[in-house]
Formats: structure tokens, C-alpha cells, sequence
């Protein structure tokens, strides 16, 4: 042992404290001997003076060696403390052992290497359990950290849990809002179109030609708002999951001509070309004729908005598998790889200051990816800046009035590298089916 050991002997008997002090000596040990008679000393010396060991006689004057080590423990003074005490002590020396005590030596067998050998473990295994004890003193004090932890995990869980609560039900509210505001503004604008249509039928007088011109463009604007408002509504239905789908046979071909025809106007006067190619064999489908114009009209409402020279083509073909694809192409301002799917959110424009050239409520894509999507079909885009774009869609020759793919990825690439757009669709529930949809709209 290389350090000095402060050692207390706590014992009566000079004699015996003398053979101690000498078997001390033989044995090599550096050592700073103290010495004391009765408990009460014992007490004063160890709650003063700290010791790397206490030899303590059982039998002492006052009281014996058991209240020491009680009067020790219960004063949370921790030290090693070896028992003397002599052979046929054994009951006396277990209960010692039971009480705190470290170690025992029989006073006989007291020898310089036996009493080296005892001090030495005796340290070693106090120390031992001082380490033990300082172990689970910090194993507990973590424990208790993460007990606090966890409350405060749980806390912010429940304020997490409330504030989607909160947005949920002020979602809910925006889409009824939307939706009530889009419905009460329709009513009137539908006897705005109506009164324009009436004033400019001859048979009820003739406008000058300067009235006639107002009339017209209170009608062209009166449509115009009513394509705000019915895409505004369509949009807070099917968040709503209240949009559903009406199943028919029907000419997809016809459909596709007549949503063309509406559209070419418009690429008139910005002088574009609007060519229809139509590879189909047969042009029955299942689906809804109404939803299919509104995709349509849309796709080509955006391609002449967006095109300032060049031309528009709708390809319409037939794919394996019994699906039918609808593409839309053009030659206008492109769309940056970025945005391709963010263009598909709802009130998402590539263009989003308030400056922008291209008017729009940034609801069409949503509605046509969400339209799309209960159709059980998919878009792809394929768009270079300044060169032009193409949004295909890919639809099933029949539709399944349930058709729901909650479980696709929000976006990928097709086999053929295109980037491919899909996002869940808006549920419909089974009371929901009965609500029904709009009137067609028109997009200038
Ligand atoms: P809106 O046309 O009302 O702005 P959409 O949802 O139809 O809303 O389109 C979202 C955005 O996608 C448009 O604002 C535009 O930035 C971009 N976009 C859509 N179609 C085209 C296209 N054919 N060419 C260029 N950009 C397009």
C-alpha cells in the first residue's frame, strides 16, 4: 500500500490496542494510528476526522461495537470498519456483519500479514461498494431524468395532438367556408350570365352597338367569375371528400371534340394552332363525361394560357392493359423540374407573386390530380423552359366508381423517366356519394 492509511482503533484494552500498533509495524503497512477506548470517542473522532479504516473491539465499556456501527450508519458516516472480536463470537460477529460491519478478525489469530491482509480488502471492498452505491445514485438520477423527459415528451405530445386538432377544425371550416361562399356567389352569377344571354337575343330589343358590346363582356366576365367559383367549389368538395364520380358509357372521343371546340376560340385569338390527333379503335369508356371535359378543358384552358406562340395538340391513344392516355402538349413558357410537383397543390402557381403575367386560382392541376386519382389513374409531365409542355393522363378504359389508392407515393418516375405526379385522393364517403356534383365549367 502506497499511500498512508489513517486507521481508528476503537478498543478498552491497552494491550490488545499495543499488539495491534506492533502487528502494524511488522507488517510494512504506512499507517497514521489512532486511537480511542469507548463509543463516545469513537463517535466524535470518525464524524470529525475521515479514516480509511476502523479496527473496533466488540466489547467495549460504555456500549458494545453494534451501537457504534448503528449510531454510524444512522449518521450516514460511511467508513470500512473491520470487528475484533474473539472465537465464540460467531452469532455476535453475523450480526455485526448484518449491521454494516466489513470485515471481522478473531483477536487470536491477530498477525502482522493477517491484519495487513484484512485492512487491504477490507478498503478494497468498501470501496468497491462506494462505487457500486455512486453507480446507482447516478443510474437512479437518470432514471429520474427521464422520467421528467418523458412527462415533458408527453406534454408536448398532447399540445401537438391539440394544436392538429385545431388545424383540422380550421381546415374544416376554410373548405366550409369555401364551399357555402362559392355556392351563395353562383346563384347570383348565374342570373348575371342568364340577363346578359337574354339581353343580347334581338327579340328582346335591339342594343346599340355599344350596349351590345358592355352586355357581351359582362357575360364574358360573368363566366369567367363562375369558373373561379365552380373550380373554388369543386376544390372544397373534394377536400371535403363530398365530390363523387357519375358513371356512363359514353363517346370519349365526342367529349374530347366537344371540349375542343369550346377551347378554340381562345387559341384563336392568341393565333394557336389547336391540332387533335385521335388513334382510337374504340372510343366507348366508363367514366364521367362531365369530369373527363372539365380534365380536359383545363389541360387546354393552362396550355393556350401559358403559350404565347406555336401550337396546342391533344393525342388521344389506347394503351395496354385497357387503358386509354389523353395528352396535352404545347410549345409555351415550360415548367422548371422543380415545380413539377408542387404544381399539383392546391393554390400552387410557378409564378406566385402578385405581379404575375397569368391570372389563375392555382386550383386546375389540383383538381385534375385529384379527379384523376378517383378515376384510378395517373399524370405524367414532361416540360423543358421555354420549349414547352406535356401533361399525359393515363386512364382505365372503365373506371371503378371506389377506385382508392391511399397507399401511393406522393411522386415518381415512370419507366420511361417522366415524372410521374400522384397524391392521395379526397375520400368519399358513402353519405358523401349522394351529393352531386357541379355544372361543367369554363376556363378562359
Ligand atoms: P392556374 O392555372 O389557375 O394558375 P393550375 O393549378 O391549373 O392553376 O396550374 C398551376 C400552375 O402550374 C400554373 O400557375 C403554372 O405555373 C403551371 N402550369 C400549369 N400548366 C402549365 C403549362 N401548360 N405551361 C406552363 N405552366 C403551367
Amino acid at each position: 500500500m502506497e499511500e498512508t492509511l489513517k486507521i481508528l482503533v476503537v478498543d478498552a484494552d491497552e494491550v490488545d490496542r499495543m499488539a495491534i500498533r506492533c502487528a502494524l509495524t511488522q507488517a510494512g503497512v504506512e499507517v497514521e494510528l489512532s486511537e480511542v477506548s469507548d463509543v463516545n470517542n469513537a463517535f466524535s473522532a470518525l464524524s470529525t476526522t475521515p479514516y480509511h479504516c476502523v479496527l473496533l473491539d466488540y466489547r467495549l465499556p460504555d456500549q458494545d461495537g453494534l451501537t457504534l456501527i448503528q449510531r454510524l450508519r444512522s449518521s450516514e458516516i460511511k467508513v470500512p470498519l473491520v470487528v475484533l472480536t474473539d472465537q465464540g463470537d460467531e452469532q455476535i460477529t453475523l450480526q455485526l456483519l448484518k449491521a454494516g460491519a466489513t470485515d471481522y478478525l478473531f483477536k487470536s489469530r491477530i498477525s502482522p500479514e493477517i491484519l495487513a491482509h484484512i485492512l487491504r480488502s477490507a478498503i478494497r471492498i468498501y470501496r468497491a461498494e462506494m462505487q457500486a452505491d455512486l453507480a446507482t445514485q447516478q443510474f437512479r438520477e437518470s432514471h429520474e431524468k427521464l422520467i421528467l423527459k418523458n412527462q415533458e415528451l408527453e406534454r408536448q405530445q398532447q399540445q401537438i395532438q391539440m394544436q392538429n386538432f385545431k388545424l383540422l377544425e380550421a381546415s374544416r371550416l376554410k373548405s366550409l367556408f369555401l364551399a357555402t361562399m362559392s355556392h351563395e356567389l353562383r346563384t347570383p352569377m348565374n342570373a348575371i350570365i342568364g340577363f346578359s344571354q337574354i339581353l343580347l337575343r334581338p327579340k328582346f330589343g335591339q342594343l346599340t352597338q355599344q350596349q351590345a358590346d358592355m352586355v357581351q363582356r359582362i357575360l364574358n366576365n360573368g363566366k369567367h367569375l363562375l369558373m373561379l367559383l365552380n373550380e373554388v367549389l369543386d376544390f372544397s368538395k373534394l377536400e371535403a371528400g363530398r365530390l363523387d364520380l357519375k358513371g356512363e358509357i359514353f363517346d370519349v372521343s365526342k367529349v374530347i371534340n366537344l371540349a375542343v371546340d369550346e377551347m378554340r376560340s381562345l387559341a384563336d385569338a392568341k393565333n394557336l394552332s389547336l391540332l387533335v390527333r385521335n388513334d382510337l379503335r374504340n372510343a366507348s369508356v366508363f367514366n364521367d363525361p362531365v369530369r373527363i371535359k372539365q380534365i380536359l378543358i383545363n389541360l387546354l384552358s393552362n396550355a393556350i394560357k401559358f403559350t404565347e406562340h406555336g401550337e396546342i395538340w391533344v393525342e388521344v391513344k389506347e394503351l395496354p392493359g385497357n387503358r386509354l392516355a389523353i395528352i396535352v402538349r404545347d410549345t409555351g413558357i415550360g415548367i422548371p423540374p422543380r415545380d413539377f410537383k408542387h404544381i399539383f397543390e392546391a393554390f400552387r402557381q410557378v409564378d406566385q407573386t402578385i405581379t404575375r403575367k397569368y391570372p389563375g386560382t392555382g386550383l386546375g392541376l389540383a383538381i385534375i390530380d385529384s379527379l384523376v386519382r378517383m378515376m384510378g389513374g395517373k399524370i405524367f409531365i414532361e416540360s423543358k423552359l421555354e420549349v414547352g409542355s406535356m401533361f399525359k393522363i393515363e386512364l382505365p378504359r372503365q373506371i371503378t366508381l371506389s377506385t382508392l389508392a391511399d397507399d401511393a407515393p406522393a411522386s415518381q418516375l415512370d419507366d420511361d423517366g417522366f415524372f410521374y405526379h400522384t397524391k392521395n385522393p379526397h375520400h368519399s364517403s358513402s353519405e358523401a356519394r349522394k351529393t352531386s356534383i357541379g355544372s361543367p365549367t369554363f376556363k378562359l
